[in-house]
């Protein structure tokens, strides 16, 4: 950088935070947003203009010329329109503007947007209603303020505005509890996720001579390189300069936006890194983290890079994923998934944990939905990701301590005392014990649980909101069930027990990679296992589902379903981009290419026998004949892939498009990249018509 500035100068300089409201605000209005934004308070115009004059002038004094209201549709990244501050005075020159109802509401012409339905034509505008509790921040000219983005009927549009009831629905149930076990000074209880985000690094210079990279997100053609991740040398090695470089660039510019990146490694495959930022609540984390992606793949332009957050960009080589580490905070500073000192804090934390297994139990499909979309359908159950099952790791201390109360036996850690709730004090666990298990879905590590089916490209919005949902539920089962109990801690006990015995069958301490794992998943323990997006998304709509999901008021009928055909939209979509792709440069870069290295293998085997007719030509003879076969079958497959895409056209709906893509588009693609990959090996690299995954994988230095 040259200049002497330490981290702590010029973090959060960017964001609109308390340090910075609490300058530049009335004491007055101050006190007023900061309870709308801990409690949820309504704020009135008043102060609205206030906080809005306050916000533009610290803006402009940043060099901000515009704002916008930055929003999350269910496209999958963020959104933003902007608009100038500038404002004609009488004298000719202008003036720098931002009211309060333009910093509460704003109307984007939103019809681009998916809304599945949601919204008819006539009425295409949405509006994006200000989210307080996620500070405004200036990226670029423009200062960005967070918002929910909602019809005009009421109906979310995003995944904040859900994520947001979620929280709500969470805190609700979470306070009910607690308040049983007198935790009267309690007075909001918050999900808090640190999430780390999986990513490759690659040449700009490689990226733009795949079409395929460039229109899809991933490779669609590529012989396996000689050399992979099988010598695990890439794993915590060391960072290359120019990873470095972009590192330290990055960071610099989330510390810039207050988002607390923490640590960053190089992941098992080559050219795969990884950030982890600290644990901050699920709707800033969820903020943070869509920015996190974007400023990646700005700050990698800037170093001639590309970052690459599809989940499979390169076929045989680790996926991408995203591990979503969750756990309940209370605003009085304690983690509810952390296990107490004295027993009752420990029949607390073990209600907590019960809570969860019993929600990823029950609602083992919404997880799994949360994190479907075509991308990551390629990882999970692939290389080093976890199967598409969804099962909870505790570890073998956890699990022992949980069987002891549900046999009532004796627990050996415990020195042989009996483990009843709130009259013996549990073994400490020891969090080393728990941390070792990197292939379960969902693991407790000490302290939080993580969930790691999630893909680098998804929202963690999405996640979240069903996690939340979902522990709100099992909290609110307890709730009515404890709070009418004559004998509480009889009534407590019980409960933990019937938890344990009802959904211990999602508790797996085992090697989820193991293949007899799914089989005994399935088959044995009656688990799920929906390996696609396909199979799964269906399902949002099981009676079961909307029922929980509404009771809570996280998402209303209508948004379900609008959402279920937006996500199954979005599938065909991608593979539909693929698929095409597939065909351009099977026929256009691949055929051709294999064409003119085998005319001159023949023109070669030519000029020999022009020599002298005896020379054999046994090689150029075999070489051409099995380039000729190849060039044969890739175009057969190809007109089955066009084929195959035409007949979508008779699907009738989007359940429907979306199975024929499942079992007719996608198996073609797989069989038509098997003799382009061949037909790589074969053929002289100059006439290659792209990078191979040797060139693109080892690109960076
Ligand atoms: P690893 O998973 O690589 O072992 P850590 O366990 O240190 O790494 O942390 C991974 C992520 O979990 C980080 O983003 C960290 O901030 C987050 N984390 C730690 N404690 C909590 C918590 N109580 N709630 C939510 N996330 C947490
Ligand atoms: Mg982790």
């Amino acid at each position: 950088m040259g200049t002497l500035f330490t981290v702590s100068d010029y973090f959060g300089s960017l964001v609109f935070d308390d340090r910075v409201m609490k300058a530049h605000l009335s004491a007055d209005v101050y006190h007023t947003l900061k309870k709308t934004i801990d409690e949820g308070a309504k704020l009135d115009i008043g102060v609205a203009n206030a906080v809005a004059d306050a916000m533009k002038d610290w803006a402009v004094s940043k060099g901000a010329t515009h704002y916008t209201h930055w929003f999350q549709p269910l496209t999958g990244i963020t959104a933003e329109k902007h608009d100038s501050f500038i404002s004609g005075s009488p004298d000719g020159g202008v003036i720098m503007e931002f009211s309060g109802k333009e910093l509460i509401k704003g109307e984007p012409d939103a019809s681009s947007f998916p809304s599945g339905g949601l919204r008819a034509t006539f009425e295409a505008r949405g509006y994006t209603a200000w989210d307080p509790t996620s500070y405004a921040f200036i990226k670029g000219k423009t200062l960005c303020i967070p918002t929910a983005f909602c019809s005009y009927d009421g109906n979310a549009l995003d995944k904040k505005t859900p994520l947001l009831r979620s929280m709500e629905a969470l805190n609700r149930q979470a306070l009910r509890v607690l308040k049983l076990f007198g935790n009267e000074d309690v007075k909001c209880v918050r999900p808090s996720v640190g999430p780390e985000q999986e990513y490759f690094l690659i040449t700009k210079e490689m990226y733009e001579k795949r079409p395929d990279l460039r229109f899809t997100g991933r490779t669609l053609f590529g012989a396996k390189p000689p050399k992979g991740q099988e010598m695990d040398d890439h794993y915590f090695g060391a960072i290359k300069p120019a990873v470095a470089a972009f590192m330290e660039d990055l960071n610099e510019e989330l510390w810039k936006l207050g988002i607390p990146a923490k640590t960053e490694h190089n992941e098992v495959a080559p050219a795969q890194h990884e950030l982890a930022p600290i644990y901050e609540t699920v709707n800033i984390a969820t903020d943070h983290n869509q920015l996190t992606m974007e400023m990646m793949q700005k700050v990698a332009a800037r170093h001639g890079l590309v970052c690459l957050l599809h989940e499979k960009p390169f076929a045989g080589v680790n996926g991408s994923g995203k591990h979503n580490n969750w756990s309940l905070s209370t605003d009085t500073g304690k983690n509810l998934l952390s296990p107490g000192d004295t027993p009752y804090e420990n029949a607390q934390f073990l209600l907590f944990l019960c809570a969860v297994i019993k929600a990823v139990d029950d609602y083992q499909d919404l997880l799994r939905i949360a994190v479907a979309t075509a991308g990551n359908d390629h990882r999970l159950g692939a290389n080093e990701a976890p199967p598409a099952v969804v099962s909870i790791f505790l570890g073998d201390e956890l699990s022992a301590v949980l069987k002891a109360i549900e046999t009532d036996t004796p627990y050996e850690g415990a020195k042989k005392t009996r483990v009843k709730l709130g009259v013996d004090v549990l073994p400490k666990f020891n969090r080393d014990n728990t941390d070792r298990n990197r292939t379960s879905p969902f693991a407790f590590t000490g302290n939080k649980f993580e969930f790691r089916m999630l893909g680098s490209s998804n929202s963690i919005a999405c996640t979240n909101i069903m996690l939340n949902s979902a522990v709100a539920e099992s909290l609110k089962i307890y709730a009515d069930r404890l709070e009418g109990a004559e004998d509480f801690e009889q009534a407590l006990h019980e409960m933990i027990k019937k938890t344990i015995k009802d959904h211990k069958h999602i508790i797996f301490n085992g090697n989820g990679y193991d293949e007899s794992w799914t089989d005994v998943a399935t088959k044995e323990r009656g688990l799920l296992n929906y390996r696609t997006t396909p199979d799964c998304m269906p399902h949002l709509l099981d009676k079961k589902n909307v029922d929980m999901l509404m009771s809570h008021k996280v998402y209303t009928e209508a948004e379900l379903k609008s959402r279920c055909d937006i996500m199954l939209e979005n599938y065909c979509k991608a593979v539909v981009i693929e698929a095409n792709t597939m065909v351009g440069m099977a026929r256009t870069q691949i055929a051709p290419a294999i064409e003119r290295y085998a005319a001159d293998v023949a023109k070669s085997a030519g000029f020999k026998k022009s020599l002298d007719p005896d020379i054999s030509c046994g090689y150029e003879a075999g070489l051409v004949k099995r380039l000729s076969k190849l060039t044969d079958e890739i175009a057969a497959k190809t007109d089955e892939l066009e084929d195959a895409l035409l007949s979508l056209h008779d699907a009738g709906d989007i359940i429907r498009e979306s199975e024929m893509i499942r079992d007719e588009v996608l198996p073609v693609m797989s069989e038509l990249r098997l003799p382009c990959d061949e037909a790589e090996r074969l053929t002289e690299k100059s006439y290659w018509p792209f990078p191979t995954y040797a060139d693109i994988l080892f690109s960076v230095n």
